[in-house]
């Protein structure tokens, strides 16, 4: 299995050359976008990890290319602090997940493992809970086929808990991924917006199961049964 990992930081693109070495992968790094988009698209690639900003060419846009010319390759993008907008711009560009510096090496691997669990010929980006579907190409919220509304910080939340259904994320780990650790983030806030989604996803569908549960003193978790 090789990996391609475009990224300028020399310290983070070593870091996650050693790592992934460590668990038998094959990796090789470019540390500018030009280069890094002749190698993907030249040659053979497991994974690709593309950070957004790079000298010359954009994450974003190496992306892009790359789809256009029928490169199908799961991109991990990863993005820096404070850059939550660009998130959704890089599912939009046809990267296959992201994921927000400072980041765990194990998040980076188990991210790694699920692209490559992925069959190359999925193009239906979508996540499924239930009868909520969430579309990430077009960031459309369905739910009983009827659309669901949301703010960009609900769609990441949702998100987020779709990605890890059945999974209780703690309101810390909520705060890190939708708030990308910004400073005055309170865990009032995660509740708060807990809130908001149930009321968009949850209570209009009183025949439905109530996805979002609450696992007291944990945090919450999205799950399609009753318990
Ligand atoms: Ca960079």
């Amino acid at each position: 299995m090789k990996i391609l990992v475009v990224e300028d930081e020399h310290k983070i693109a070593g870091a996650i050359k050693r790592g992934l070495e460590q668990e038998g992968y094959t990796v090789q790094i470019s540390y500018d976008g030009v280069e890094g988009f002749d190698l993907a698209s030249t040659e053979e690639y497991s994974v690709i990890i593309l950070d957004l900003m790079l000298p010359n060419i954009d994450g974003l846009t190496i992306c892009k290319n790359l789809r256009n010319e029928k490169i199908h390759t799961p991109i991990l993008m990863l993005t820096a602090k404070g850059e939550t907008e660009d998130k959704i711009l890089g599912l939009n560009s046809g990267a296959d997940d992201y994921l927000a510096k400072p980041f765990a090496f194990e998040e980076l691997l188990a991210r790694i493992r699920s692209l490559l669990r992925r069959p190359a010929e999925v193009t239906d980006n979508k996540l499924y809970a239930g009868d909520l579907i969430m579309d990430l190409n077009s960031l459309i919220v369905r739910r009983n086929n009827k659309v669901i509304q949301l703010s960009k910080r609900e769609f990441t939340l949702l998100e987020y808990l779709m990605r890890n259904k059945n999974k209780i994320l703690t309101k810390d780990q909520i705060i890190n991924f939708v708030w990308n650790y910004e400073s005055d983030i309170l865990p009032n806030t995660v509740e708060q917006y807990i809130g908001y989604l149930r009321n968009k996803i949850d209570k209009p569908f009183k025949n439905s199961i109530q996805l979002i549960k609450t696992a007291r003193g944990f945090g919450y978790v999205l799950r399609e049964k009753e318990n």
